[in-house]
């Protein structure tokens, strides 16, 4: 048996937002290979041997599934969302570019999924119509300083942003640092969104504007929006307002 690795993701939580094709990648594999949460998500069948993993060891649990592959097996690696964003994909990679040179010969692939941003956005209304941008809020993988200084340049850029890992346990405060340094850029009244958990039984939305949005709306499971100064909300009788960006800023 010729080996083979397939990074997927599983979109952000129901059935009907994994590709048909992660789905058929996950039938096909004899190895799921995943972060423990993720792979609870999964219906492995008896016929199938899952590696579940801690979170945070990304690169032990790429060099593993790139391991099983080399040795003939057919592994899918599970990330939720988007492989490649804040996932992964990118583990994979660095295995593959600090690993062994076989590593290099074997069939790798990676299909896309729904990403948190696109299925919030999608929830909000449409809050990335215009010029927008991701970030990771999380200083595991990068300085403090560094995550400041790209937030601050994407708000005076007058860019949508996307925050993912918000917050957590690990980082009760950083959020606050956030917003408080956004307020010294954005209007007051720009809106920020709280998406959490989307896709799950336990979904919510909340929408505040910058002055009043409150780090605590946020945990783990959380993709914080900033709008843009364009971005705004259409109210309506007796249900949560649309928030959308305009397609075009005047000249
Ligand atoms: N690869 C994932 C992102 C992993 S980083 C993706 O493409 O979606 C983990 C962060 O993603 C979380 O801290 C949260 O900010 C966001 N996230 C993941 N699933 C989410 C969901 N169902 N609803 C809201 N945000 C989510």
């Amino acid at each position: 048996m010729t080996g083979r690795l397939v990074v997927l993701g599983l979109g952000p939580g129901p059935a009907g937002m994994l590709t048909p094709d992660a789905a058929a990648a996950l039938a096909e594999a004899t190895d799921l290979v995943g972060y423990i949460a993720y792979l609870d998500r999964v219906a492995v069948r008896g016929d199938q041997v899952r590696h579940a993993s801690d979170n945070r060891v990304e690169l032990d649990r790429a060099r593993a599934a790139l391991r099983l592959a080399q040795q003939g097996r057919h592994v899918a690696v599970v990330s939720g969302g988007d492989p490649g964003v804040f996932a992964m994909a990118s583990a994979v990679f660095e295995a593959i570019e600090a690993g062994p040179a076989s590593w290099r010969a074997l069939d790798v692939t990676v299909l896309p999924g729904i990403t948190a941003m696109l299925a919030a956005a999608a929830r909000l209304g449409a809050p990335l119509g215009h010029d927008f941008c991701a970030m990771s809020l999380s200083d595991n993988l990068k300085p403090w300083p560094v995550v400041l200084r790209r937030l601050a340049a994407a708000a005076s850029a007058g860019f949508v942003i996307a925050l993912y890992n918000a917050r957590s346990r690990a980082r009760p405060d950083q959020l606050g640092v956030a917003l408080m340094a956004l307020r010294d850029i954005l209007p007051p009244t720009t809106p920020v969104a709280f998406a959490t958990a989307i896709g799950r039984p336990d979904e919510r939305l909340d929408i505040a504007t910058l002055a009043a949005a409150d780090p605590d709306l946020a945990d783990m499971r959380t993709l914080v929006l900033i709008g843009s100064p364009e971005t705004r909300l259409i109210e309506r009788p007796g249900a949560r307002p649309w928030l959308y960006t305009p397609r075009g800023i005047a000249a």
